[in-house]
């Protein structure tokens, strides 16, 4: 016979302290989605003829390249690059010019397709969010790989967007694992394995280690993520100082946020842009977020809402971040209005004489109007319908109205 004895208090206590702690996730639910080569890959879906060759969105007079094909990128095309210079090192390069409306419209369609799985998605930017798989019911890790296999197949069969994902157990990893191999890539880390998967990586994978943090770090010896792990704690801050704990629960491949899904989307529509290399360039900027009002106010009126408030964020290395917004007197679905908002707004947010690596755009005071007509006066409502006629010219095959700061400078 075999006694039964109380549990040793000893035991208790450490159970207790294990049983307060958030479970172990046992499978990979956070799955992070990156179009690949976005524009140019929306562009090429309207014209598959260039497929594999040297593509890239941008402009021609004075402007930058912001998507560039794979095949362009190994002729040494980058973004943000002046097209003069890419030019230069790619001459038969395909420069396509930025439609308007059109990659809002596919990034809208690529995120209602990952709705169909889960309908907790966050819609990081243009292209690129994170979905949380945790509240499916999958059983076993092959079987969301399955799934979000059939997802990627199905982006592409409905969309002809290329995308690489990453699985993971948080968002941290997932999002570096979808960048581990790309085009088309697909990269599961296994619950447990995510410090194992990070170690041999180089430290710019890691978020707030740019191009400057990671050379600083490689001449002081540390060049992937897993030197990280044999500091002691006075290298450790004299490396990272404040960022010192972070950049060891980054290492381990720990990360507890929660995929968020912004419910206040409805309420606001908004895009953004993080450049590869910092941009410095007012007028640059300024077209970069005028061109967004471009690619927003249509889904706005497809909505049959109008805006009146516009935000311009922007980021400087190291995420550091500054906005300044501004309302109009009345709502409105035209883009006009706002334009004149634009350099004042980015003067007010970009007050540090630094290059920036990020801009984003964002409107909010999102009205539905419930009289439509008698509310606007007749002129109102001519332009009105004159937008509605360039939404259609500008969603057909053959986009080719374009508005004045779309021409001689850059186009997205
Ligand atoms: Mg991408």
């Amino acid at each position: 016979m075999v006694a039964v004895l109380p549990a040793p208090p000893k035991l208790r206590a450490v159970s207790s302290t294990l049983s307060s702690l958030p479970p172990k996730p046992t499978l990979p639910t956070i799955v992070h989605l990156d179009a690949d080569a976005f524009f140019v890959s929306c562009e090429l879906s309207l014209k598959p003829e260039l497929r594999g060759r040297k593509t890239a969105v941008g402009g021609r007079e004075r402007g930058i390249i912001s998507s560039a094909s794979y095949e362009a990128r190994a002729c040494g095309v980058y973004t943000p690059m002046p097209t003069k210079l890419a030019l230069r090192v790619c001459p038969d390069l395909i420069l396509l010019p930025h439609t308007s409306g059109l990659y809002g419209k596919m990034s809208r369609r690529m995120f209602d397709l990952c709705e169909t799985l889960t309908p907790l998605v966050q819609r990081n930017s243009i292209d690129e969010g994170y979905l949380d798989l945790g509240m499916c019911g999958f059983k076993t890790a092959a079987e969301i790989e399955s799934r979000v296999r059939a997802l990627q197949q199905r982006i592409w069969d409905e969309l002809e967007v290329p995308t690489s994902f990453g699985i993971a157990t948080n968002k941290l990893v997932a999002a570096i694992a979808s960048k581990a191999r790309k085009p088309r890539g697909f990269t599961v880390v296994p619950p447990g394995e995510e410090a194992a998967f990070l170690a041999p990586l180089p430290l710019g994978v890691l978020p707030g280690i740019g191009k400057k943090t990671e050379g600083k770090l490689k001449a002081a010896g540390l060049e992937f993520v897993r030197d990280i792990l044999r500091l002691g704690e006075r290298e450790l801050e004299q490396h990272f100082g404040s960022f010192a704990a972070e950049a060891v629960r980054m290492a381990r491949g720990e990360d507890d946020r929660v995929v968020h899904v912004d419910h206040e989307d409805a309420k606001s529509y908004s895009q953004q842009e993080t450049f590869g290399h910092d941009i410095g360039d007012f007028a640059e900027i300024e077209r970069i977020a005028k061109r967004m009002i471009d690619d927003l106010m249509p889904s706005i009126r497809a909505d049959g809402k109008r805006a009146r408030t516009l935000t311009v964020k922007v980021r400087y290395p190291g995420m550091e971040d500054s906005a300044s917004g501004r309302s109009l007197p009345e709502a409105t679905d035209l883009e006009a209005p706002f334009y004149p908002l634009v350099a004042p707004l980015l003067k007010a947010a970009w007050t540090k004489r630094r290059p920036l690596r990020l801009v984003a755009v964002r409107f909010s005071g999102i009205e539905e109007p419930a009289t439509q007509l008698e509310m606007f006066g007749q002129t109102e409502e001519k332009k009105r319908r004159l937008a509605a006629v360039l939404d259609k010219l500008n969603t057909g095959k053959s986009p080719t109205v374009k508005r004045g700061h779309q021409l001689g400078g850059e186009q997205r």
